[in-house]
């Protein structure tokens, strides 16, 4: 059975990055989530991968849905020309607002505020907080030493295995989304309230 995708939440670099590969990952995300008629969610800004994911997913004729902090819209340079745009009062609203749009996750590149983002729906799967699959668009191989590092904490016991499969990882938009949909959610243990059976 494969889940339909009817809203994407992305999360993405506020700058380019180094390599062309990072800027056209991003495109085509945005090109492809518009052509499959999934909506685009987003941290709202016209900058870096964000910005250029935005655009193509626009010039593609997509929806696509933006959430910024009042205080960011001039830093991320709030995106003009979204399908909507809502501004919110603080980084905890717009993290809750973009996941409760989303069926489902995916990670571009991106620096420090992409990692939390990202660990952040992780380790919420982990807890059983929500079971919307998370996907790293592992462009250029940029996600390789973050997934060696998973890889160490697993080997070295802080984190179990199992969590690891919260998470898809494909260096091809196409084959991303198809994984995604795809994607069954893990079995968490359940938990026992004293005085139950
Ligand atoms: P970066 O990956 O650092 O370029 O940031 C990408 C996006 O993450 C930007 O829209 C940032 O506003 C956002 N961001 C940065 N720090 C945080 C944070 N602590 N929590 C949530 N989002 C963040």
């Amino acid at each position: 059975m494969t889940a339909s995708l009817q809203r994407i939440c992305v999360f993405a670099g506020s700058s380019v990055g180094s390599r062309r590969v990072y800027v056209e990952a991003a495109e085509q995300l945005g090109r492809t989530l518009a052509q499959q008629n999934i909506g685009l969610v987003y941290g709202g800004g016209g900058v870096g991968l964000m910005g250029r994911m935005a655009d193509a997913a626009l010039a593609a004729g997509g929806q696509v849905i933006g959430v910024i902090p009042e205080a960011l819209q001039q830093r991320e340079v709030g995106h003009r020309n979204l399908t909507e745009l809502h501004v919110v009062a603080s980084m905890h609203q717009r993290k809750e607002l973009m996941a409760s749009y989303a069926d489902a996750f995916v990670v571009l590149p991106g620096g420090l505020g992409t990692l939390e983002e990202t660990f952040e729906v992780w380790t919420w799967a982990q807890l059983g907080f929500h079971r919307k699959p998370i996907g790293l668009l592992d462009a250029g191989g940029y996600w390789q030493p973050m997934i060696a590092m998973i890889d160490h904490m697993i080997d070295q016991g802080f984190v179990n295995s199992r969590h690891r499969e919260f998470v898809c990882i494909e260096s091809q938009v196409p084959e991303l989304l198809e994984a995604l949909r795809a994607w069954q959610p893990v079995e968490q243990p359940r938990v026992i309230r004293s005085g139950e059976t």
